[in-house]
């Protein structure tokens, strides 16, 4: 689970042009605003990522106006992303030491975006256990990973803002899935009739192997569908082979969906040496969506060209496969997010 909040280190301060009252902080691979004087280079305090939904509390009232959600501002032409809090407001049983998550704690639960009624579905069971859920890291916190990896030949997709979804054949028996169950066919359901007008079923079972793809589901209704998409379609970015609980790398990835002639969600760049540099990243995500010019596109995902699983971070995030991503600043700003 990702740590909405944390006990982190105020690692820089800089003064912002033209405003005396504030200024800009970095705290991991992020960049906000603070009251000036409220903290000192090197000092700790808790530090709430966006997308956190605040508790009705006191400490947290101002936050009413935006529906208790962090989100990203733009406070004289700085971008802020998240917000620090002083120590005082954790309760004195806390452990106060860098990267105590301290979500739970403070009662901060997750943004999630409501479920359009074309994707609720009928649940079938729970998600598949030999398979893993899809799910990204923020590059913002992945300073070690750029460290370690730094270097290495990666290629980068667009990342859609749809719904993901998760199709597989195992033991000749084709499932659907949405991103957190199984859902049981029905034709109202957007899964499932992508699944059906792609011919899913026939073709994943004509490569005789159990295996699962794994896609963005885009279109009407979803996520306002800010790219202007007509019906429903899929992208893909991950093929898994089920029997060796293994990725399949970029190459094989796009070999199978060129088989099965399936999408790929779009490559915007086939060659590329990862820099040790969050924010060269950040401005490789500041683009317009591929998908539609006018819209400004969610962001980038970075993967290895040869999919890596690193054991020592096995626990951190996404069984420790190598995989984040870069959220376009202007997207976020633009929506609200
Ligand atoms: P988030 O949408 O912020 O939860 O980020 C993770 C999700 O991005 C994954 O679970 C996928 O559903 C979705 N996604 C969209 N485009 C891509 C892409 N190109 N590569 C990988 N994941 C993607
Ligand atoms: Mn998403």
């Amino acid at each position: 689970m990702r740590k909405l909040a944390s006990i982190q280190k105020i690692k820089n301060l800089e003064p912002i042009e033209g405003a005396d009252a504030i200024e800009k902080a970095t705290v991991l691979g992020w960049h906000l605003v603070v009251k000036k004087n409220e903290f000192q280079i090197g000092d700790l305090c808790v530090y709430c990522e966006i997308d956190s939904l605040m508790p009705n509390k006191p400490e947290f009232e101002f936050l009413k106006v935006r529906g208790m959600r962090i989100r990203t501002i733009r406070l004289r032409g700085q971008v802020s992303q998240g917000i620090c809090f002083p120590l005082s407001i954790l309760d004195a049983s806390v452990k106060v030491e860098e990267d105590v998550d301290v979500t739970e704690v403070l009662g901060i639960t997750k943004y999630e975006p409501p479920i359009p009624a074309c994707l609720a579905g009928i649940m079938k069971g729970k998600f598949p256990s030999f398979i893993p859920k899809t799910d990204e890291t923020r590059v913002q916190i992945l300073q070690n990973v750029l460290d370690r990896y730094k270097g290495t030949k990666c290629y980068i997709t667009e990342k859609l803002d749809g719904s993901s979804a998760t199709y597989f054949v195992k033991d000749n028996i084709f499932g659907v899935c949405s991103r957190n169950m199984e859902l049981e066919e029905d034709n109202a359901n957007s899964f499932w009739k992508v699944a059906r007008e792609n011919d899913l079923e026939n073709k994943m079972k004509l490569l005789n192997i159990n295996i699962a793809l794994q896609g963005e589901l885009v279109g009407e209704g979803i996520q306002n569908n800010k790219c202007k998409i007509r019906g429903h379609k899929v992208f893909f970015f991950t093929a898994f082979d089920i029997d060796n609980f293994r990725y399949y790398n970029f190459e094989e990835l796009e070999n199978i969906l060129q088989k099965l002639e399936l999408p790929m969600v779009p490559v915007i760049n086939r060659d590329y040496i990862l820099e040790n540099d969050i924010e060269a990243i950040i401005k490789l995500a500041t683009i317009k969506s591929t998908m539609d010019a006018q819209a400004w596109a969610e962001g980038i995902v970075i993967r290895p060209y040869d999919d890596k699983v690193d054991a020592e971070l096995s626990n951190t995030f996404s069984n420790g496969r190598i995989t984040f991503k870069a959220i376009n600043p202007e997207f976020l700003l633009k929506h609200g997010e």
